[in-house]
């Protein structure tokens, strides 16, 4: 699990440009789905066949990140911000460039030697940064494929801390997508499986939307990674949601704009987890939502939940997660997928 979580996150795929990991997810699912589909979004559909009942499971596999926006004639780059930033988290982060090949840059930021006191307290915004790859002109910017619109990820490789745990960027979601892999390579459900690794989450959750109108499915589980609130600072959330606790089952997010989880879909994760003795923990947010919100709203309407990994530092290079979490989400998602039956029913 470890080294696929490696493969996912240390990956470059942000939302629009989600190519790269596209092609991991294709490999790790081929053998495993007896189907596997990219739609005119960008959506990877791996289908296992089974029942007529459909089940979809859903998994995000873009990351926030940045897009040029401007090339200036010292060959410096200007970004534009895709998905949700808190912008001091950009500043001083090594890049890559997905041009004709990768291309390293760095977010460059003014040394303290060259700053006065007050320049010191202020935070900077991402339109007031810049990445420099090394060039010597726009030229030189050309000349490796870089123009307007070239997309820009974060470069930062997965390490161990202590106690099982994780660091890494794009933990949200590639440690979703990782736990969604694994529960469809396990499960021994009877019904038919949609693993859809969705583009375009975090910008609106674009691929969640066109795929489960083509899939229709009779109910479907987004698999994401949420807010662990257990850290110093984090107290005023009033959230008991912390790491190596187990896996998260949504109740509400984003104070019910996102989603408002049915009983029944409830009833059938939690009844899940007791039953097989699995640790998860609740939560209502009132920030956030996932790509359950836009399936729930499919169609006529269709049965969404949410299972998630607790992570901390979310929409970082240096996001942390405890791989008990991650197992016990594998977990859940198996048995979930291989019980579904016995709380909903086919759709006429
Ligand atoms: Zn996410």
């Amino acid at each position: 699990m470890i080294e696929l979580i490696k493969k996912l996150s240390n990956a470059h795929g942000v939302s629009g440009y989600e190519d790269e990991l596209r092609e991991i997810i294709r490999g790790e699912l081929e053998g495993t789905a007896d189907e596997i589909k990219i739609d005119s979004m960008g959506n990877l559909i791996a289908t296992r066949n089974g029942s007529e009942f459909e089940l979809m499971l859903s998994a995000h596999m873009d990351e926030i990140g940045f897009v040029v926006k401007q090339i200036d004639d010292r060959g410096f780059i200007r970004i534009a911000p895709i998905g949700g930033w808190f912008s001091q988290i950009a500043l001083a982060q090594r890049v890559v460039l997905y041009a004709k090949q990768k291309i390293y840059g760095v977010i460059g930021c003014k040394p303290p030697h060259l700053m006065k006191d007050e320049e010191r307290k202020k935070s900077i915004e991402i339109s007031d940064m810049f990445v420099d790859i090394g060039a010597r002109s726009k030229e030189d910017v050309f000349n490796l494929g870089i123009s307007v619109g070239t997309p820009v990820a974060l470069d930062r490789e997965v390490a161990m801390l202590a106690n099982n745990r994780i660091t890494g960027k794009a933990f949200d979601n590639r440690v979703g997508v990782g736990v969604a892999i694994e529960a469809f390579r396990r499960s021994k459900s009877k019904e038919t499986i949609h693993l859809v690794a969705t583009v375009q989450e975090e910008v609106g959750l674009k691929g969640a939307k066109t795929s489960a109108f083509s899939i229709e499915p009779n109910v479907a589980i987004a698999v994401d990674s949420c807010v662990s609130a257990d850290f110093p600072g984090s107290e005023s959330a009033h959230m008991d949601i912390a790491l190596g606790k187990g896996a998260v089952i949504t109740v509400v997010d984003a104070s019910g704009r996102g989603l408002i989880v049915s009983q029944a879909v409830l009833r059938w994760l939690r009844e899940t987890a007791e039953k097989h003795k699995i640790p998860y923990q609740l939560e209502v947010a009132e920030g956030g939502t996932t790509d359950a919100s836009a399936i729930n709203l499919t169609k006529s309407g269709i049965p969404a939940g949410v299972v998630s990994i607790p992570a901390r530092y979310i929409h970082s290079p240096v996001e942390v997660v405890d791989l008990n979490d991650v197992n016990t989400a594998v977990e859940l998602i198996t048995r979930a997928t291989e019980n579904v039956r016995e709380y909903f029913e086919v759709k006429k």
